[in-house]
């Protein structure tokens, strides 16, 4: 099983700890269906080499866009040798004839129902050439095969992913694409998921769920099932979630201490063409207020080069997350990918410059834009990342904070994932990457907001235990 490496992995700039942070839970989830007596291998190109040197029954390679070409070509050179190559992933399913091309079978869609049923049919030595899938469920999935994954050459092993896909359909977003023909989110039951958490060892974990607050009920009974769990996680969440009821605090209780939260834009425009209606007349500050009081740090996603975005977006950007004490910011560059809608709309309207895969890395503009020039976006990308992470921008951020114990965390936090770079490189060439968890925990312990705790401890004193 295969995973390999994105194009931009492979540049000299590139920053190999961005790459070394999760193990490839998508191939360890399909492992599980594999018989005892199989003999199997997964190999992520990230962080380790590949060597073609083998001649297995079957390969299995999980293709992004960005990794196409590269996946492309191993599977060749595994077909010349004999053997049989299964491919699957969003770019598979978004393009289908273009991988079935380099396949002999593709898989569509989350493979839950698809890869039990081609191994099925390849032990019967009738394998069929497309497997889409219909039927979704995670109900009595196996246990994922943690047990291929080498821990040691990721800073954040126990990554998880209880949920699939989203309730929303922002217009640029893979998921309607990768999810088409069935239902686009559904969850593990929460009995499962809290199994899966107490498999894994520490008390650090990473959801990779697209939206872990995005089925309140299931989310709500994930969190009272973790409590007393002893964990600390980081998930990601819309900007409507942590402002709707009181699951947010639920979150924290069960040990959020970071989320990746989807602002992406702050003109209505913009959200009604990327239709994300959920963030249209919501507060970001007080999202963002409502995290830090928490105690919960924010990685903050943002799209430049949607039609009402012009040159000053950049540094509208910056200067708010700055202010905003965001810790982290993600900034890209909208990004058509085959199967979206904006895809569709953009090629009807004769927009998209170029189909080469490689430059669909959300740094490389390929459409034509509106109201900025191609140079502009892609200078202002840049700019808005050196600006956002210059230490003087770090410092300001962090001293945005009301309390002493979130200034150190949130400058520690970006100061180790953004300005440590040699550093990085030095551990993971020592193979002691792992080692790190525990400063990634400490930084992650709980901070409570010290008007709040003032406030929560007055109310001790004054109101009796009812026990
Ligand atoms: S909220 Fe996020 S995950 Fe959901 S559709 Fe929009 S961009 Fe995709």
């Amino acid at each position: 099983m295969i995973l390999p490496s994105l194009a931009e992995a492979r540049s000299p700039l590139w920053r190999p700890i961005k790459y070394s942070l999760f193990p490839p839970l998508g191939l360890a989830t399909l492992a599980s269906y594999l018989d005892d007596s199989d003999e199997v291998e997964l190999v992520d190109q990230h962080v380790e080499d590949l060597k073609l040197d083998d001649e297995p029954d079957l390969v299995i390679i999980q293709v992004y866009i960005t990794n196409a070409h590269r996946a492309y070509k191993i599977a060749s050179h595994y077909r010349q040798m004999g053997c049989y190559v299964v491919m699957g992933g969003l770019h598979v399913t978004s393009l289908p004839e273009e991988a079935a091309i380099y396949a002999d079978t593709i898989c569509l869609g989350p493979g839950e129902d698809t890869f039990p049923q081609f191994l099925n049919d390849f032990r019967n030595n009738c394998p069929k050439p497309k497997y889409v899938s219909i039927h979704r469920s995670l109900t009595g999935v196996p246990p994922i095969r943690r047990d291929l994954i080498k821990r040691h050459l990721y800073l954040v092993p126990n990554s998880i992913v209880v949920t699939r896909g989203c309730p929303f359909h922002c217009d640029f977003c893979y998921k309607d694409a990768f999810f088409k023909g069935g239902k686009s989110f559904y969850t593990q039951q929460v009995d499962e998921a809290l199994m899966e958490i107490d498999r894994l060892p520490g008390s650090h974990l990473y959801f990779l769920d697209d939206h872990l607050l995005g089925n309140q009920k299931f989310a709500a009974g994930l969190f009272e099932g973790m409590k007393g769990m002893n964990r600390v996680f980081q998930a990601a969440g819309t900007v409507d979630s942590i402002l709707r009821g009181n699951l947010i605090e639920k979150a924290a209780d069960a040990g959020l201490r970071s989320l990746f939260v989807g602002f992406e834009t702050f003109s209505p425009q913009n959200l009604k063409q990327s239709n994300k209606k959920q963030n249209l007349k919501k507060d970001y500050e007080a999202a963002v207020k409502r995290l830090h009081d928490l105690g919960i740090m924010i990685n903050g996603s943002f799209v430049f080069g949607l039609d009402d975005d012009g040159p000053d977006v950049f540094k509208r950007t910056v200067d708010w997350g700055v202010k905003n004490a965001i810790t982290t910011s993600t900034y890209h560059i909208l990004t058509p990918y085959p199967g979206t809608a904006l895809y569709e709309n953009m090629k009807a309207q004769n927009r998209i410059k170029t189909t080469n895969w490689d430059l669909y890395d959300t740094r490389h503009v390929v459409y034509e834009t509106v109201n900025i020039t191609p140079e502009e976006l892609e200078y202002g990308y840049n700019w808005a990342y050196k600006e956002f992470y210059s230490w003087s921008n770090v410092l300001k951020s962090s001293l945005n904070h009301d309390s002493v114990k979130h200034v150190l965390k949130h400058f520690m936090y970006t100061a180790g994932w953004k300005k440590m770079e040699p550093i990085w490189k030095l551990i993971i060439n020592s193979g002691m990457l792992n080692q790190m968890l525990p400063v990634l925990e400490a930084i992650l312990s709980k901070v409570r907001n010290e008007k709040k705790s003032k406030l929560d401890n007055a109310r001790l004193i004054t109101i009796p235990s009812h026990s």
